[in-house]
């Protein structure tokens, strides 16, 4: 009865549940956000812990129905609201926490959809892939450090909590789970978000090329040549206040539709085609001159032989500052 294309792998073990539950630290007065709560094994957990109230969106009507008959007469069914949607698509509901063992194929929109929503929640435990989630806790210099780690943790504090095994599960997935703490950052970082991911991009474009070979694209010059030139005519290069922006909702807002790409985003396996096709493609010394001021500025950071692999949050704060103050943007 379990349907694949949905992600239903029901946790089996009560001590995991437990444990995930005790990880949430919750509190009397929360209300939890879970997601996909499939057959309730969780829910029934959330809701014995004595929170406030759970809100669980399911996609699956079948899973709805035997829900609502699990709770049905239960004692502690009036602080259980089941919603029945996709997370992606409907608007969330207030909440203080989420707790949630959701299905992999959503990780990367469902983490952006939860760090732009308003008013931003206290922390999410969630059940991912192993994979996503070493990406998602990764460092500077580790193999999986990508676009997603340096995006997440620019918003969020997030740590390891728990591995768990493909046996936890009924049926098993093919692959390994960890139980992940996602911490929003309070206040946000003084930071354009779509500055941020678009500088962020450039310098994950090709994983082990040096910032100097990636700027050095023709693709990316033609790119902050047209941003530049349309800021100097607008006359609008406020570049000091620029640098000093502060991150919106609406612009947070905005990584829900930039970031479908982002899950299992390597950088490795794509081909240098674009490569190497600086000089002898910029025309002009209009051209030129422009290359130089980017060249330039990566060499007044000392990034220029550096690579993004290596950089860590303060290294891009740093760079997208020396950037703007130049009147560089990303978007
Ligand atoms: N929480 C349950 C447990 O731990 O035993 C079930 C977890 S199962 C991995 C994922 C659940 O999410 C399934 O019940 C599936 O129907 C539901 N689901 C899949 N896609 C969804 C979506 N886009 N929005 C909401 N729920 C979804």
């Amino acid at each position: 009865p379990f349907e694949k294309s949905k992600g239903q792998h029901i946790l089996r073990n009560p001590a995991l549940v437990d444990s995930i539950v005790a990880k949430a630290g919750l509190k009397p007065t929360d209300t939890v956000l879970e997601i996909g709560p499939g057959t309730g094994n969780l829910t029934k957990r959330l809701l014995e812990a004595g929170v406030k109230a759970v809100v669980a969106v399911e996609l699956d009507p079948r899973m709805v129905l035997e829900l609502n008959r699990r709770f049905q007469g239960h004692p502690l069914s009036s602080r259980l609201k089941v919603i029945q949607g996709d997370v992606l698509k409907c608007d969330l509901p207030y909440f203080d926490i989420c707790v949630a063992n959701i299905p992999y194929q959503i990780s990367s929109p469902l983490t952006f959809k939860l760090l732009s929503h308003r008013p931003i929640f206290r922390c999410a435990v969630i059940m991912f892939q192993r994979e996503f989630a070493m990406r998602l806790v990764a460092q500077p210099g580790d193999s999986l450090y990508c676009r997603l780690s340096v995006n997440v943790q620019l918003l969020s504090r997030v740590s390891h909590l728990l591995k768990v095994g493909r046996n936890n599960f009924r049926p098993p997935p093919k692959v390994d789970s960890s139980v992940v703490r996602i911490e929003p950052r309070k206040p946000l970082p003084p930071v354009s978000f779509k500055e941020w991911d678009g500088l962020v991009r450039i310098c994950f474009n090709r994983k082990n090329k040096t910032l100097g070979s990636l700027f050095k694209q023709k693709r990316v010059l033609e790119l902050l040549e047209k941003n530049y030139k349309t800021m100097q005519s607008l006359q609008t290069v406020q570049d000091a206040e620029m640098g000093e922006e502060k991150m919106s909702a609406d612009d947070v807002a905005l990584l829900a539709n930039m970031v479908e790409d982002m899950s299992m985003e390597t950088g490795y396996d794509k081909e240098d085609d674009e490569m190497e096709m600086d000089d002898a493609d910029m025309a002009g010394d209009g051209a030129a001159s422009f290359k130089e001021k980017i060249m330039g500025i990566l060499q007044q950071g000392d990034f220029a032989e550096k690579r993004g692999s290596k950089l860590s949050q303060v290294d891009f704060l740093y760079l997208l500052s020396l950037f703007n103050k130049a009147g560089i943007h990303f978007s």
